[in-house]
């Protein structure tokens, strides 16, 4: 049997009625002793101060008989005798036997007992005070005896203190339920809503509940979440269809040659026809291998990577190429980064492969360290990037120079691909302010 309720309302309000009944029950209890104490200590009292005076009189021979009463009744006193015989009483005593066995001995000769032995009237328990007048064995014995209250013997005390305890309990749980209720109808109607929310309508919202409390927080991230969410999806869509058309060119341009050469055969330069086809497939490679490369960045994890210096790795590339242009390297040892070499070659390869497409004269590439971050700049003389374009410029298939782009082998995908590269090395890539031309800075992490 399940008996952890589902709903944390359930388990609440559950727990509140544990515990409500484990503090009322013990509240009970104290005050059911307390009760008692203080009755049975007052009874104590009467019949005590009853008993020594009957005794004194005893002792002293003064006792009238029967003996006189001024409660009413209320307290019976009886003088017994060594052999258990009743010598003399109050009237509402008169021919009972003796209310108590208790005989005080010589050494003890005051005890106090509760009799519930059906003396009194009814089924009621009696307190009784017996004190044995002196220490001669002789000696009688005066009983003072007043009746409990009714309800500490019947159970009435307990049962009232019992069905307080349940009242409370159930107050307890209906409030928890109540409030936990309340507190939790946003979180049911935030639960509700985002069920609904499908990839297909990321236009809608969960409610936000006023204040800012964890709920209306929860709230509020749920529905930045879903913001992201939407532009992700948007951002995706976009793409999909940019590279759709990226890829369209090419296949167009091949399809037509192809389709040149089928319809007249005898008029085709084929070796001129197959160049064409070449740079179109080409081209179509390169944007797929960018596309494959983009999606594949930052999933490799740590695994991959390696301690890599930056000025070594800059060194290289540079010297792997040759160019028309004049090159200034300026390289500090000391920028090492962990990464994916193959990545951080790329990056570089990108920003060179810009550099030397929209250079005048000459490209400065420098590596430094500075603070925590290694720094690699790669600065052309060229026309620059206007600041106002310099973050448009690393979305995919951005072209500010379309002609100058394509007509160089350009896919519109490196910038964007150089970005995520950076990114998935916890660095940044950005276009900085530069005297002339345009001047990339990639920061990363120093190891
Ligand atoms: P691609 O070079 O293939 O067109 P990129 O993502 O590398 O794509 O670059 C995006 C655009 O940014 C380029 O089309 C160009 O307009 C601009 N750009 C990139 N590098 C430079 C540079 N060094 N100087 C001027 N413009 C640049």
């Amino acid at each position: 049997m399940r008996l952890r309720p589902r709903s944390i309302r359930g388990r609440d309000t559950l727990v509140a009625a544990v515990l409500a009944f484990l503090v009322f029950g013990s509240i009970a209890v104290g005050i059911d002793l307390a009760v008692r104490n203080a009755v049975k200590a007052g009874h104590l009292q009467e019949t005590q101060i009853a008993a020594r005076r009957i005794s004194a009189a005893v002792r002293d021979g003064t006792l009238a008989s029967p003996i006189p009463d001024d409660t009413g009744g209320r307290i019976v006193i009886q003088v017994v005798g060594p052999g258990g015989n009743v010598l003399d009483s109050t009237p509402a005593a008169a021919g009972r036997p003796p209310m108590s066995r208790l005989w005080p001995t010589r050494d003890q000769r005051v005890r106090d007992v509760e009799e519930c032995n059906g003396w009194g009237t009814g089924n009621e328990c009696m307190l009784v005070e017996a004190i044995r007048v002196t220490t001669a064995p002789d000696a009688v014995v005066v009983y003072a005896g007043k009746s409990m209250p009714g309800f500490m013997t019947n159970g009435l005390l307990e049962a009232l203190l019992a069905a307080a305890v349940l009242a409370l309990t159930t107050l307890a749980a209906w409030v928890t339920w109540r409030v936990v209720g309340r507190t939790l109808r946003p979180v049911e109607q935030i639960r509700t809503q985002l069920a609904e929310i499908s990839a297909s309508d990321l236009s809608r919202r969960v409610p936000q509940p006023p204040g800012e409390d964890e709920i209306a927080q929860l709230a509020q991230t749920a529905n930045a979440t879903l913001d992201r969410l939407e532009r992700a999806v948007a951002r995706q869509r976009q793409f999909a269809s940019d590279a759709s058309h990226e890829l369209r060119t090419p296949i167009a341009g091949l399809r037509a040659n192809l389709e040149d050469a089928e319809m007249h055969p005898d008029d085709t330069d084929l070796p001129a026809t197959i160049t064409s086809a070449l740079r179109d497939t080409d081209r179509l490679e390169s944007i797929v291998t960018d596309l494959l490369l983009l999606a594949r960045i930052g999933t490799g994890g740590t695994a991959a990577q390696e301690t890599i210096d930056l000025a070594e790795l800059a060194r290289a590339e540079v010297g792997r190429r040759t160019f028309a242009l004049k090159i200034d390297v300026e390289l500090c040892h000391g920028a090492v980064v962990r990464g994916v070499r193959m990545q951080l070659v790329r990056l570089l390869g990108n920003l060179l492969d810009n550099a030397e497409r929209y250079a005048d004269s000459r490209i400065q590439v420098e590596v430094s360290a500075v603070g925590d971050q290694a720094l690699l700049t790669v600065v052309d003389d060229g026309p620059g990037i206007p600041a106002d374009q310099r973050e448009r410029v690393f979305e995919r298939f951005t072209r500010l120079d379309t002609a100058r782009s394509r007509g160089s082998g350009g896919t519109g995908l490196g910038l964007a691909i150089a970005r995520e590269i950076a990114q998935a090395h916890s660095g940044t890539l950005q276009i900085e302010e530069s005297p002339q031309g345009a001047r990339f800075a990639l920061r990363l992490p120093l190891l």
